[in-house]
């Protein structure tokens, strides 16, 4: 009798409180989706992860769900992107700080070379956030080069707080090297030769992807806003002279300029998110879609 008590009762636990079905897992939470993709490749089933913003949204718009609220709460490991421009990531572990919980913070941007922006702007037409001039660019995950140094921190965090797991996670960051060098040079089979290195996006989420493989990111905002008729009228010319075929646009901020061009160039428009998990899948897409319209 006692004993079905108790499984009735443990149940009725786990209905209230869900973050006990993850018991025994190691918390993380990361700023965007793709830092997720490349914990899980590393602790697998050890560790349970949740993401702040997520494919479709903008870190700049972004506040947390209650549910993403509570997983913080629960969260062992905070992998933050460390760019001043991810103010939610100071506002949230400043919190836990405040409610005594103590978290072991993984920072992105620690030790990396921040590249300075183009033309850049943060806008989704709600609230603008406008870059001064000589800033640096936030858009640190979309370089497979980031990504593994942050991955061997990532592992070295995880074997600090799970030593049981050591030899599971190693294998699982050797498994994610893997995965990046064969990544690497897929990517740069497909962009070997390519014709015209330049790309026109609405937003420039792209400059480390572009630095890396020899590419040129060119955006059609403007420090903040729409481009004006002038500045259209000039990127029309300019982008008519380069011959190149397609648009890459972003969920969440304006696509009116790019959509004019496009018109007006009968160029394509190919919608790509810098936010989806699936970060090495939107590289190997844009990379093919490069070499489809640029090569
Ligand atoms: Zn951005």
């Amino acid at each position: 009798m006692g004993g079905v008590r108790v499984t009735v009762l443990l149940f009725a636990v786990c209905g209230l409180f869900p973050s006990l079905l993850t018991a025994g897992t190691v918390a993380v939470t990361v700023s965007v989706a793709p830092q997720a993709h490349m914990v899980k490749a590393i602790g697998g089933d050890r560790v349970s992860v949740d993401a702040m913003v997520r494919s479709g949204q903008s870190a700049h718009t972004f506040s947390p769900s209650p549910r993403q609220m509570m997983a913080l709460s629960d969260a062992r490991i905070y992998v933050k992107v460390g760019h001043p421009e991810y103010v939610f990531e100071r506002r949230y572990l400043e919190r836990l700080a405040e409610l005594d919980h103590e978290v072991r913070v993984v920072n992105m941007a620690h030790g990396t070379d921040l590249r300075t922006l183009e033309e850049h702007a943060h806008g989704d037409g709600r609230g603008r956030h406008q870059h001064e001039g000589g800033e640096t660019d936030p858009h640190l995950w979309v370089s497979p080069r980031i990504m593994r140094a942050t991955a061997d921190r990532i592992a070295e965090a995880l074997i600090a707080e799970d030593p049981a797991g050591e030899a599971d996670y190693r294998a699982g960051l050797s498994r994610f090297h893997r995965q990046l060098d064969e990544l690497d040079s897929e990517l740069r089979e497909t962009l070997d030769g390519l014709q015209r290195r330049m790309f026109l996006v609405n937003h420039p989420a792209w400059g480390y992807f572009a630095d890396e493989y020899g590419l040129q990111q060119r955006a059609i905002e403007s420090e903040g806003k729409d481009a004006s008729p002038a500045q259209l009228a000039a990127l029309i010319e300019r982008t008519r002279a380069d011959d190149v075929k397609a648009i890459f646009v972003q969920t969440g901020f304006s696509k009116r300029g790019a959509l004019l061009i496009a018109r007006e160039l009968d160029m394509s428009v190919i919608s790509l998110d810098p936010m989806a998990e699936d970060w090495p899948g939107t590289l190997r897409s844009f990379a093919r879609a490069l070499r489809e319209f640029n090569g």
